[in-house]
């Protein structure tokens, strides 16, 4: 990791894709659209968010979510469940919520204990509830174009581009990654029609990743090493989406060396206050969905 040095410190050129600011405006709108749901049903959009163990990491990103949900006048129940839980003990969890007329989303917070298998617990979510988008039925609908529920982060990345008016069409995305959760459902959503970019999936085992890097239009990396993607391998003027979040000594980093990528860049997402404040947005916008749905 490149500290810091005021002697070569140079602004950065890059806009800087605020997504404090464009999350707020998501935010605002499932407010509206959720008080105007309410008044007409009686019915209260609610998420119940499981937590499973004592990661600290993940405690923060619930609590976040409890939050949000709350201040857009949505209903959200913690579950909390100790880390000696049993897989059996998780999967009846989520049969119950599944059964619960009152529910609506569900969300199970990753990463789980080492000793529970999360594939079978999200293929057990109610496709209708599963506000992550996670689930095979969901990740199927996504790719042929026709979704329910869009996987938060890669969805909230897709707002990002749309709301700074940045043409994904024709463009060449190269997205760093190929996870479940961000990598693959990213670069779906960017090749899909409308969205028209060209794409190329890079992983642990791609030669030569610079190289690749180099060639992109847009970069979004979701790896989970800070500041993989050094300043060197940004393409002139590229946009750069940092999905990264690593603590480093306490302080929160991306997979993308910031300031030396600004330096290249045309608009870059910052870490913190950059993609994060989006995945939340767009789980409170697919909870919603998800009540709408329901009645
Ligand atoms: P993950 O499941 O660990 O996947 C990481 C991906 O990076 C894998 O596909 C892996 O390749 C690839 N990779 C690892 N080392 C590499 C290397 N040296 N060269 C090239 N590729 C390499 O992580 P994830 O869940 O997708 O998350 C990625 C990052 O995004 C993490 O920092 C996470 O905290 C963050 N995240 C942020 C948000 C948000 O809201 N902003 C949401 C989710 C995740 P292989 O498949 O070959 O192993």
């Amino acid at each position: 990791m490149r500290p810091h040095n005021p002697a070569t410190w140079k602004p950065m050129s890059a806009k800087l894709i605020d997504g404090k600011l464009i999350s707020a405006a998501v935010r605002k709108q499932v407010t509206e659209e959720t008080s105007a749901f309410t008044a007409e049903t009686g019915v209260t959009p609610h998420l119940a968010a499981v937590l499973v163990g004592d990661d600290p990491a993940s405690q923060v990103y619930v609590r976040n979510k409890e939050r949000a949900c709350r201040k857009c006048g949505l209903k959200s129940t913690l579950y909390r469940l100790s880390d000696k839980t049993t897989q059996q003990q998780l999967m009846d969890l989520v049969a119950e919520l599944n059964a619960d007329e009152s529910v609506h989303g569900i969300l199970v917070q990753l990463p789980l204990p080492d000793h529970l298998d999360s594939t079978p617990v999200l293929d057990s979510i109610r496709p209708d509830k599963d506000v992550d988008g996670f689930h095979p039925e969901n990740v199927g609908l996504m790719l042929q174009g026709r979704p329910r529920f869009l996987p938060c982060t890669p969805h909230g990345v897709m707002k990002m581009l749309a709301h700074e008016n940045i043409d994904t069409t024709g463009k060449h995305a190269v997205v760093i990654g190929r996870s479940d959760i961000v990598g693959k459902p990213m670069a779906g959503l960017l090749v899909q029609k409308g969205s028209d970019a060209t794409v190329t999936i890079c992983h642990s085992r791609t030669t030569d990743i610079a190289a690749v890097i180099r060639q992109a239009d847009i970069v979004v990396a979701a790896v989970g090493i800070p500041e993989f993607v050094t300043g060197d391998m940004i393409k002139p003027d590229a946009v750069v989406i940092d999905v990264g979040i690593n603590r480093v000594n306490d302080r929160l980093v991306g997979d993308v060396e910031f300031s030396a990528a600004a330096e290249k860049a045309s608009a870059i997402t910052p870490v913190p206050g950059g993609v994060g404040p989006m995945t939340i947005a767009m789980l409170l916008g697919n909870t919603l969905k998800a009540a709408k749905q329901s009645v």
